[in-house]
């Protein structure tokens, strides 16, 4: 098994370049390269021939390979299905935004919080991803945008690389798996996407989701301030949550809330909260004058998402009439809500759906 250098921070890669003989400034070039999409050692122009081939018997560039990918017709919307050295499935999907590209990304194969409206949870957790099985999800991505892939959405592209090829803007780790639960590995990866000596991506261009493990949003509080939390809420009140997330439901919504108002109050930051719509389940007026009671009044942010509904499931989206209608409920008590945009609506974009295909064997 060849070694995963993407596994490792800048300081060890500089230990493991030192083990073999190397000057420490190798690790920096090498890092640079690796976290900025280099494909082949060959492109590694600064390192010796030598050098570069010893690496090419001894540590592997990537850790995932593409096994599938569905791109949308409507809105450009990329997903990818990739698989790990071991053969197991995770996805990520490449969004187009007029301001540029977002890239969702999975920090786990699999998650064992068993929320009943997605896929990702259906087959439990089968390992925790490396650091750099986290960071080739946009590595690799990045590479398609660096070559070119889309532009067709945007008109006024913020991020660029030395060269003034295209970059992707924002990372949300909001795929499958809950990052919290696997907290040391995710910041191992935030580490080194945000390290000025590679790909030095703002820490406000991160957001990382989490379904409410209080444990790892206290640690994510004081670790990296500047990055965004947001917190999957999906219900008003205790019972709803604790019938559609039973284990993300270990916090009560009061516990939630209240530890909302703390991180805004310690970072300056606006706190997101995500709320899926699901018909007949938490999409009813009663439901929205609920979530406003508590919300109302402290200067958060709520996303609706209007489910994506995963075949078997049991849980459909309201129609977008009763998704508007929900929206304004919570605009009237002064919450600021916004509605995400559906995107890949004809690519089986829903978080896990392409990887339980693959698992349960219906897919391409
Ligand atoms: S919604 Fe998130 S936390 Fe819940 S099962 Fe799916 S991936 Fe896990």
């Amino acid at each position: 098994m060849k070694t995963a250098l993407k596994d490792m921070t800048l300081e060890e890669l500089t230990e493991f370049f030192v083990s073999i003989g190397e000057k420490p400034y190798r690790a920096r070039q090498v890092f640079r390269w690796l976290m900025n999409g280099a494909a082949s050692w060959d492109e590694m122009t600064d390192l010796s021939l030598d050098l570069r081939k010893r690496l090419d018997a001894a540590a592997a560039i990537d850790c995932l390979r593409i096994a599938d990918m569905a791109v949308s017709g409507i809105d450009g919307t990329r997903k990818y299905l990739f698989e790990t050295a071991d053969g197991l499935y995770i996805e990520a999907v490449l969004m187009e935004y007029y301001y540029g590209y977002s890239v969702c990304i999975s920090s786990q194969a699999g998650c064992r919080m068993g929320c009943r409206f997605c896929a990702s949870g259906r087959h439990g957790l089968a390992r925790n991803l490396t650091p750099g099985e986290i960071a080739d999800q946009y590595i690799i991505c990045e590479r398609d945008v660096r070559a070119g892939f889309g532009k067709t959405h945007i008109t006024h592209l913020k991020h660029r690389d030395d060269e003034g090829r295209p970059r992707i803007g924002h990372i949300v780790v909001m795929g499958v798996g809950e990052p919290f639960d696997n907290y040391d590995n995710v910041m191992a990866f935030l580490k080194n996407v945000t390290d000025p000596q590679g790909r030095n991506l703002g820490r406000r261009q991160i957001t990382v989701s989490t379904c409410g493990l209080m444990e790892g949003m206290r640690r994510f509080m004081d670790d990296l301030p500047q990055a965004n939390l947001s917190l999957s809420l999906h219900a008003p009140n205790d019972e709803v949550r604790r019938r559609i997330m039973p284990a993300a439901s270990a916090c009560g919504i009061d516990e939630l809330i209240g530890f909302a108002r703390e991180y805004s109050r310690t970072t300056g930051r606006r706190f997101s909260f995500e709320y899926a719509l699901f018909s007949g389940v938490n999409d009813s007026g009663a439901c929205a004058d609920e979530l406003a009671g508590r919300l109302a009044g402290q200067g958060f942010h709520v996303n609706l998402i209007p489910a994506n509904p995963v075949p078997g499931l049991g849980f459909e989206a309201p129609p977008p009439a009763r998704v508007a209608a929900f929206a304004e409920r919570l605009i009237v008590r002064g919450i600021r809500t916004t509605t995400r945009r559906e995107l890949g609506s004809d690519i089986a974009a829903a978080c896990g759906q392409l990887r339980s295909e693959r698992i349960l064997g219906g897919g391409p």
